[in-house]
């Protein structure tokens, strides 16, 4: 079956710490986060494309933007997060530990929640280091 597959690359800074971590990404800390967004079909539109690269942005770099770019992600249990909201910081409060796999699999869903068919979500957190996520395939 032939398949085609884009992918769009989108740079984002965060900042989050793991709880229930040994080691020091339980510390407040920061990343220079790159995400690579994959849209895949089985076939091509009119123009021979799977997707515009635009459409991507307007979708997944708009949400990140909107949502994680220089924001704290942490635990809704946190113990900082009283804190850090009564200071003002930009927060994004999530159920999960705020691993590099719980942020792909954040922004797959927000990006085929906004009606975009990602196929997956690849972060990497370092230069050295990547979580993906993979969610349901998609139906034509
Ligand atoms: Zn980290």
């Amino acid at each position: 079956v032939q398949r085609f597959q884009v992918t769009k690359a989108i740079e984002f800074c965060y900042g989050h710490r793991l709880l229930n971590h040994e080691g020091k990404c339980r510390f407040l800390h920061g990343h220079n986060g790159l995400v690579e967004v994959d849209v895949e079909s089985q076939r091509l539109d009119a123009l021979g494309m799977v997707v515009d690269f635009g459409a991507i942005s307007d979708v997944v770099k708009a949400w990140i933007d909107e949502n994680l770019d220089h924001r704290m992600l942490l635990h809704r249990d946190d113990p900082v997060l009283p804190l850090l909201q009564q200071q003002g910081e930009p927060i994004f409060v999530m159920d999960v530990n705020p691993t590099a796999e719980s942020i792909a699999a954040l922004i797959w869903q927000a990006a085929n929640r906004a009606g975009l068919q990602v196929s997956a979500v690849r972060l990497w957190e370092t230069a050295s280091s990547r979580a993906s996520y993979r969610g349901e395939p998609w139906n034509e």
